[in-house]
């Protein structure tokens, strides 16, 4: 058997949102239950690029293992480039032999917004009809799509720091765009921060009572986009207790002001779907998504994008 190559238009043909969110909450209860597991991950930045590689390796217990190496080059999207660029492995769990390498632009882009909808559905109010989204960028958009497959909003407003692209986001997904993050968060019943900016652009007494808030943007420990106030009001939820402590300028800055500590986060999402812990307790209560992403949810795409493309005869069959 060769290596199945998927390209970007695969990725995104084979794994619809709707699906992935599902394949996502499979993924994180998986990891809940032991059936998958996954190292911290490791960063390299090379001494004065401004560039990063991030290698993210996940087991699945008797199945697969499977690997991302992703580049996250800042100054792409002025190139008209995704920042995130690079290849999912998927290699045989008996012996070892790579089955596959696919875009992993498509799948992050992908994965990270579903995660947010497995979040969004667990924790926002059922009644949620107002969405704010900061950021225009590729998060941003997938997000939308998103946040439409788990609640129905009927008023979704986008702000960015550069008003043409809030503007070209807004436009092409038929939303609003606004002038400041304020004014995006004026009554939202869910938010989606999906900026790369250091600081902070969340601040508690902007957000409604009740929101529930999936903090995506900020994946390191020196930068965030929620203030100390925001985490300490919130009931904080994480993709993974051991990645927040390591990973998260958003829990870590808070931790370093003396707000918060590990006992403020309330659970990992895998223990909400598995029922080891509650979620929201009350229609005022402001809920929190830390997501930081996790190889587990790389793994858990790939697998589902395999077998669908060995299905329907999809891809690129090469000999390594
Ligand atoms: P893009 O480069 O496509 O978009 C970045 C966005 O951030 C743009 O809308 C930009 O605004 C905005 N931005 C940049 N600097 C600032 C600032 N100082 N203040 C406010 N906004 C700012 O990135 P992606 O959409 O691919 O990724 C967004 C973030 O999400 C990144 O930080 C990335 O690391 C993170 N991420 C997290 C994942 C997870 O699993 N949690 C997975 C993938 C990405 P404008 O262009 O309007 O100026």
């Amino acid at each position: 058997m060769g290596v199945l190559v998927l390209s970007e238009a695969d990725v995104r043909r084979l794994l619809p949102m709707e699906e992935c969110i599902d394949v996502m909450a499979e993924a994180l209860g998986a990891l809940e239950h032991g059936d998958m597991t996954v190292p911290l991950r490791s960063v390299f930045r090379p001494p004065d690029t401004g560039s990063l590689m991030g290698l993210m390796p996940a087991h699945r217990a008797d199945a697969a293992y499977g690997l991302k190496a992703i580049c996250v080059f800042p100054g792409n999207p002025a190139r008209g480039l995704d920042a995130h660029q690079g290849a999912v492995l998927l290699f045989d769990g008996e012996t070892g032999e790579l089955r596959s390498a696919m875009n992993a632009s498509a799948i992050t882009e992908i994965r990270t917004a579903a995660v947010s909808g497995v979040a969004t559905r667990v924790l926002a109010r059922e009644d949620a009809r107002e969405l704010a989204i900061l950021g225009a960028g590729v998060q941003a958009r997938a997000h939308i799509a998103a946040m439409g497959a788990v609640r129905a909003f009927e008023r979704v407003r986008v702000w960015s720091r550069t008003p043409e692209h809030a503007r070209s986001i807004a436009e092409d997904a038929g939303v609003e765009a606004v002038a400041s993050a304020e004014e995006a968060l004026a009554g939202a019943d869910v938010v989606c921060t999906t900026t790369t900016a250091a600081e902070p652009i969340v601040r508690l007494e902007w957000l409604a009572p009740g929101a529930h808030v999936n903090a995506v943007g900020s994946s390191i420990p020196t930068t965030r986009e929620l203030d100390t106030a925001t985490m300490a009001a919130a009931s904080l939820f994480v993709d993974r207790r051991e990645s927040t402590l390591n990973e998260s300028g958003d829990y870590l800055l808070a931790v370093a002001e003396g707000a918060i500590g590990p006992e403020h986060i309330r659970a990992e999402l895998g223990e909400l779907l598995t029922g080891k812990a509650n979620g929201r307790t009350s229609d005022d209560e402001l809920t929190v998504f830390k997501s930081l992403g996790l190889a587990a949810e790389d793994l858990a795409a790939a697998e589902r994008l395999y077998a669908r493309a060995r299905e329907q005869g999809a891809g690129t069959e090469v000999e390594l």
